[in-house]
């Protein structure tokens, strides 16, 4: 049974700040360890469980944050950027289901480190008219790959971002928000346990019952709302780009496509504007 870790940082266990999470942060060194040890409790976990192999994908920021020597010998893991799928580059429906390890609420939440992909410059994004953050869109392009989401940890807000999305994803929370970077934090011995015990209890699940994932509807629409006009005007140069308002633009298509496109307008909006990822 293969099992996929989607790696982010903003949701690891005792991380809080831009500091820990991006280089040349102070504590972004020690952010890396961090990382890399809650991974290593999912792949312990996932293995004793049943997962015959483990694929990790590094998909937070610069995507070079994990610790090749310190990561679980059994994981194999996809380091760098860029990757045409970002944060699931590398999935496919040969794997029985997806982790999300360390991820973050949507933007305008009150989570730990919240945002959607970059910092201020993405207000909003919609999914077919639903609010949606990197949980969501992540969730529902590994449901058209026919992947189920079936563990994430994270802060308080992300795990309800992700049960309000799917309530039959396990959720591990690590830490409770108290501030966009302030969290009252679980044990990290604690947590590191409680989310190796939920990767071998869903994957001793799935040995016994696989699962699949309902189905995304064939044309879905992505809606992206910009601090930014400009980078709303010059998305509309890409065929089938939309214009719903001067600065929220749309497009339709299947949902992996629609994640893949995002990657795009993503690189567009990072050469026009010029801000940190937690403004
Ligand atoms: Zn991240």
């Amino acid at each position: 049974m293969k099992v996929y870790i989607s790696a982010d940082m903003e949701g690891i266990s005792g991380l809080v700040d831009a500091a820990d999470v991006q280089p040349p942060g102070r504590d972004y060194e020690h952010g890396r360890v961090m990382m890399t040890e809650d991974v290593n409790a999912a792949i312990s976990g996932a293995l004793s469980g049943g997962a015959t192999d483990v694929l990790v994908n590094d998909a937070h920021g610069p995507m070079r944050n994990m610790l090749p020597d310190r990561l679980h010998p059994r994981g194999r893991l996809i380091k760098g950027r860029s990757k045409p799928m970002s944060m699931i580059e590398g999935l496919d429906s040969d794997f029985a289901v997806v982790l999300c390890i360390g991820f973050h609420a949507r933007a305008g939440s009150p989570g730990v480190m919240s945002r959607s992909f970059m910092g201020h410059e993405i207000e909003d994004m919609w999914l077919n008219g639903q609010p949606v953050g990197e949980i969501g869109l992540l969730h529902a392009a590994a449901a058209a790959l026919r992947v189920p989401v079936g563990l994430l940890s994270g802060d308080d807000a992300a795990c309800e971002e992700m049960a309000a999305w799917d309530s039959s994803v396990t959720t591990v929370p690590v830490k409770l928000a108290r501030d966009r970077f302030a969290a009252e934090l679980r044990p990290v011995i604690e947590a590191r346990a409680s989310i190796q015990a939920a990767a071998h209890n869903l994957l001793a699940e799935l040995s016994a019952a696989p699962r699949q994932p309902s189905a995304p509807a064939d044309v879905c629409t992505l809606a992206v709302r910009w601090q930014s006009a400009a980078v709303a005007a010059h998305l509309l140069g890409i065929p089938g780009v939309t214009m719903r308002d001067t600065r929220t633009v749309q497009a339709e298509g299947k949902m992996p496509d629609l994640y893949r496109l995002l990657g795009i307008f993503l690189r567009v909006a990072g050469s026009l504007a010029n801000q940190g990822p937690y403004c």
